[in-house]
């Protein structure tokens, strides 16, 4: 790994996303408690921290997709998984950044998400059909709701030629994988667990054709927003029996990435165990971090003084997250 562009592509690139204060934080009085500075964040007086990319209060969606997603996501086309994770406490942006959720603003407010449908499906339609390329594409998103099943599910994308999840089962606990679209083609059964459509572009089909020799590569593409650290107490009070379940699971799992997180990020734990048969969403993440992925996390956070803890823990994760390596190959 001494060739520089191979140590890039193995680094997990981790951004922080500090969004503006919202209403009911600027009724309440909060103030803010961070700045940004080129790539660092300083919080509180002095805590400062360097990521590849700090965004700013001001960012527009356009500009963190321009930056740090859109590149990395490029590299599927190349046969490279890519994962695109959202990572910060609840109401810190996630849901905003990744585009996941029901947005009522226009083309300005419009997240990761369904940018990266567009962008890969356009790129797809534009491919020659020498170049037919298969796109595999998965959302993730963990919340609250104990059902999963796509066709009810609140976060669907307005898009044209939704496909049908190929794979059979709901996970449970508190995953579930939501569906997008892809240049209007037809589902391929026979891919592998958490696989959930693909598209083909280019030559309308899958095969060259003619006898001629294909070459095949594919990539399986994450979208996550994860739900954030609800903490129990709060949640317990409006919550009963199978939710109050889901949300003991999404914390076990954001304990778990934590662990998993803090096993290949921290220096002095290199070499040790990853534990990432703790939970469903670290088994799940297992390639994303560590692994056959290209990487980028965006760890969200709001600016608000009375979350300054919460969010100073935030950004030691992402700190952490930094030293990441992971190993993408060519699939
Ligand atoms: P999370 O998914 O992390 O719980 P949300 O994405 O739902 O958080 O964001 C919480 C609130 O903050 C929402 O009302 C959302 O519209 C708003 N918000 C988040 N990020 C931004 C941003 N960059 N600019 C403006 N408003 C934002
Ligand atoms: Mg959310």
């Amino acid at each position: 790994m001494d060739d520089p562009a191979l140590q890039d592509a193995a680094a997990v690139r981790v951004a922080v996303r500090v969004r503006p204060l919202i209403t009911r934080e600027l009724l309440q009085g909060s103030k803010t408690c961070i700045s940004t500075d080129g790539p660092c964040v300083t919080i509180g007086r002095d805590r400062r921290f360097t990521f590849d990319h700090a965004f700013g209060a001001n960012t527009q969606q356009e500009e963190v997709y321009r930056e740090l997603v859109g590149p990395v996501v490029e590299n599927c086309f190349d046969g490279f998984n890519v994962t695109v994770l959202a990572y910060g406490q609840t109401g810190s942006g996630k849901t905003f950044t990744m585009g996941t959720g029901e947005y009522g603003g226009g083309e300005h407010q419009m997240g990761i998400a369904p940018r990266v449908i567009r962008a890969t499906s356009s790129t797809c339609a534009n491919e020659q059909s020498s170049r037919s390329h298969a796109i595999l594409t998965i959302i993730i998103e963990q919340h609250l709701y104990p059902q999963h099943n796509t066709s009810t599910h609140p976060h669907t994308y307005p898009l044209s030629h939704p496909l049908s999840p190929t794979e059979g089962s709901p996970r449970g606990g508190g995953l579930s994988s939501a569906g997008g679209a892809a240049a209007g083609l037809p589902p391929y059964d026979g891919l592998g667990d958490g696989d959930v459509f693909r598209g083909v572009g280019g030559g309308g089909g899958s095969g060259g054709g003619g006898g001629s020799a294909v070459e095949v590569r594919t990539a399986k593409l994450h979208l996550v927003d994860l739900a954030g650290s609800e903490r129990n107490k709060m949640v317990r009070a409006s919550m009963q029996g199978p939710r109050f379940r889901e949300t003991v699971n999404i914390n076990q799992g954001l304990l778990a990435l934590g662990n998993v997180i803090s096993a290949l990020g921290d220096e002095r734990r290199r070499g040790s165990h990853v534990p990432y048969r703790e939970s469903k969403l670290t088994r799940l993440l297992q390639d994303s971090l560590g692994g056959n992925s290209r990487t980028a996390m965006i760890a969200c956070v709001s600016p608000a003084d009375d979350v300054l803890e919460e969010t100073l823990n935030t950004l030691k994760y992402a700190n952490r997250a930094k030293n990441i390596r992971n190993k993408p190959v060519v699939n």
